[in-house]
């Protein structure tokens, strides 16, 4: 789970981490008094959604003008003009998408002034399972493009939990981004805060991007990103309540719902499968025969009629999708449960796409006579081979 950067400030503000005083505003009327209740001169105001590079995203719509979804204000008049340009308008960035996403919050903070900008991460590291901080002096960039052309420009490194974070590993820090005197000092506590948070809040990736050294010298967290591990959330209320449902997709919010597993991808064939395993096997055989999953969905072991409906329902909702392939080895599944859920799915909102069905397993026979016997035009498949050939077929022709 992700949050806006606002709140993610907000967060690091109670722990004492350095940030630029804000406000986050959702109507244009109130982007002057909020500006006034800072210092000036200079404020910035950012658009609030879940994607980063918003600086050099543009929006969409032409009348929003030059200018991406981080802009420098130098009275309140101007930040009330920003945030007029702001709200409301779809901002594109590398990271949203082609479809890009409204911007329906912005935050006015505080200008900073700025003498280096460096880059800082602490992610899990699947590979040492452990957590891991990456550094780099090459701030505000993308750092996956700084990682490929200058990869000598990065220091990363896993912390050992049976020691947890100690000073050494924040002077390593200080030392690669060039700080000296008060600031490694400034650099090893503010590490160990980060860190702390980290852990106490199950982040599963925390980024500022970038971390400041202000020209008077002072350390600041000028952007800050964090994700959450989903599976921990229930032990986390204060940042379940920061869940902002308008920046998901709304098939994997209603996915959520339902408790399926289900992503959104960019293909054409909608799949319903059961087991991660069968569900990657289903997309990756989808892709032999020349095709792209619509997504990756698994309904789970032990699924009622109901889910498969609403499972179905999501598929079928997605405009990109021109063919569905239900992919069922039912073993703890009932075939037969499968299928009822199809059916009426089908009957509930109609079959647009071609559909191919391979049911295997318990109650196979029941399930496939419920199928043939429900009137519904579908193209039965022996296997996964067979089944994802047939669909392929059906929808590329
Ligand atoms: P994004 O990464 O989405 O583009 P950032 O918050 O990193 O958004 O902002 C982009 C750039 O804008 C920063 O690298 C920094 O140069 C500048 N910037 C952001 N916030 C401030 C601020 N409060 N004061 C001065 N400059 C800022
Ligand atoms: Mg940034």
């Amino acid at each position: 789970m992700n949050i806006h950067e606002y709140q993610a400030k907000s967060l690091l503000r109670d722990y004492g981490a350095p940030v630029s005083d804000g406000r986050v505003v959702l109507k244009a009327e109130d982007a002057k008094t909020a500006a006034g209740e800072m210092d000036g001169p200079v404020w910035v105001v950012k658009a609030q959604i879940h994607a980063g590079g918003r600086g050099k995203g543009t929006f969409k719509e032409a009348d929003a003008g030059d200018g991406g979804g981080v802009r420098i204000a130098k009275s309140v008049e101007e930040a009330e003009a920003e945030t007029k340009r702001m709200l409301g308008r779809t901002l594109v960035t590398k990271q949203t998408g082609p479809l890009g996403k409204q911007v329906n919050r912005v935050y006015i903070e505080d200008g900073a002034g700025i003498a280096s900008e460096f880059y800082l991460a602490l992610l899990v590291d699947r590979g040492s399972s452990r957590v891991s901080f990456v550094c780099s002096t090459e701030g505000g960039m993308d750092i996956e493009e700084v990682a490929e052309k200058t990869p000598e420009k990065i220091l990363s490194f896993a912390v050992d939990p049976a020691t947890g974070y100690q000073p050494f590993h924040g002077r390593r820090i200080a030392f690669m981004l060039g700080l000296s005197g008060k600031q490694i000092k400034q650099c090893v506590g503010l590490m160990g805060t980060l860190y702390r948070m980290f852990l106490d809040k199950d982040m599963e990736m925390l980024e500022i991007n970038p971390l400041i050294l202000t020209d008077s010298g002072e350390l600041k967290c000028l952007d800050a990103k964090m994700g959450f591990d989903s599976n921990a959330i229930y032990r986390h209320a204060d940042i379940a309540a920061l869940r902002d449902e308008s920046e998901e997709d709304s098939k994997e919010l209603a996915a959520s719902k339902y408790d399926l597993n289900y992503i959104a991808l960019d293909g054409e064939i909608g799949c319903m499968v059961n087991g991660a395993g069968l569900a990657m096997a289903t997309m990756d055989i989808i892709k032999l025969y020349g095709a792209e999953p619509a997504n990756f969905l698994d309904v789970g072991g032990g699924a009622t009629k109901e889910k498969v409906t609403e499972a179905f329902k999501i598929i079928t909702s997605d405009p990109q999708v021109k063919g569905i392939l239900v992919n069922i080895f039912g073993g703890i599944m009932r075939c037969d449960v499968i299928a009822e859920g199809v059916v009426a799915a089908v009957k509930d909102v109609g079959l647009q796409v071609p559909l191919v069905v391979r049911l295997e397993g318990t109650k196979v026979e029941e399930g496939k006579k419920i199928i043939n016997e429900s009137g519904l035009n579908v193209i039965a498949a022996e296997d996964l081979k067979d089944g994802a050939e047939k669909i392929v077929k059906a929808v590329k022709g």
